[in-house]
């Protein structure tokens, strides 16, 4: 989505007066703030992207050896921990609700383990208490990757708030976005200017770096974009779920949706469908495409089938599932017009 013209050449205006281009600057500062205070949250720090963000929350943690995470995700959720020096360990998912499956995650632990990955997968919530729990009795870290789950609030509170430290991806595909951009959400405080610093090559003073860092600053004129459509969301995440309400209604007893966490409000950044067999879902894609209709087969496929990683453990529930299911369009302005015509063509 895209903010007025007319509103993103203002700030493209404030930006050209100040000369500020990066490092810090007020764009990002009050795009923090707002975006704080709309997610509910007490702090956050804007980065250059969710893979990012995922890599400085394990190097602010100081992972090391093993982290159990879902093979149902896309794939920056695992090569973020191999590029971190991490091993994947991949624990299988609920088969209705599509995420981690806590009692896999027991199976999994081993001496090497040091924290969890779960991904709260299309904006649904995990099973969060459980996972906390699990956490907690073996002394290991969480980091979420809500990287789906912008504005979903989990009993009233923003999910965000769960974890050691909870991402966020603000890519131009998201439900909100900042063109590239991503967000990390530190609930351990003593970790914030730990990742403030790891964000900026690890620099702490003018003469003093403190931690291995990266580069993983936003820019001005990335933040620029989120300050246009921040006050849109709401607006945005009514228009799909008016969306969503008519898919469901045509196509239930059709295909499988996903099952929600009622303890969770719901942000419709995704829809999607699963089919009884692969034969069923291919079918359907070959009359989307026949009417210029291109879904996503989201997520394939399943990340304990890549060639990169030695030794994954197979996980059958993720592997079936990824042959079956794809997300159907869901963004404002689409129109009723092809609103049908999907449901027409995906409908088995
Ligand atoms: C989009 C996404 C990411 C990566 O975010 P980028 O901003 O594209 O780097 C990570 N995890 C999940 C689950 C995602 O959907």
């Amino acid at each position: 989505m895209l903010p007025e013209l007319e509103e993103y050449q203002k700030h493209l205006s404030q930006i050209f007066e100040s000369g500020w281009l990066t490092n810090y600057g007020p764009m990002v500062q009050k795009l923090e703030k707002k975006l704080a205070e709309y997610l509910g949250v007490r702090s956050l720090v804007l980065v250059s992207n969710g893979t990012v963000a995922l890599e400085v929350a394990f190097k602010a943690l100081e992972l090391t050896g093993e982290v159990i995470t879902t093979p149902f995700s896309f794939v920056a959720t695992t090569s973020s921990l191999v590029n971190s020096g991490l091993k994947p360990v991949f624990a299988d998912i609920n088969r209705k609700t599509l995420q981690i499956d806590v009692a896999e995650i027991e199976k999994k632990l081993t001496e090497q383990t040091t924290a969890i990955l779960p991904v709260h997968v299309f904006g649904g919530a995990c099973e969060i208490e459980q996972i906390s729990a699990l956490a907690k009795k073996h002394d290991l870290k969480i980091v979420y990757d809500a990287a789906h789950a912008f504005s979903v609030k989990y009993k009233n509170k923003s999910i965000l708030s769960h974890g050691d430290i909870s991402i966020l991806s603000l890519h131009a595909t998201k439900l909100f976005h900042t063109i590239e951009g991503g967000a990390i959400i530190v609930n351990d405080e003593s970790l914030l200017e730990k990742v403030r610093a790891i964000v900026n090559f690890g620099i702490t003073g003018p003469e003093e770096i403190s931690y291995v860092g990266i580069n993983g600053k936003m820019n001005e004129f990335e933040a620029a974009m989120g300050l246009c459509l921040l006050d849109k969301v709401d607006g945005f995440i009514e228009a799909r779920k008016k969306i969503a309400d008519i898919y469901y209604d045509k196509l239930a007893g059709k295909v499988e949706f996903q099952e929600l966490n009622q303890d969770a409000t719901y942000n419709y950044s995704y829809f999607p469908i699963l089919y009884k067999t692969e034969e069923e879902l291919l079918a359907a894609i070959k009359r989307l495409n026949e009417e210029d209709i291109y879904p996503r087969r989201y997520f394939y496929p399943s990340l304990d089938t890549l060639d990169y990683i030695d030794n994954a453990d197979v996980c059958r529930v993720s592997r079936d599932i990824a042959g079956r299911i794809m997300c159907l369009p869901i963004y404002p302005g689409l129109s009723e017009d092809a609103l049908f015509k999907v449901i027409e063509a995906a409908r088995p």
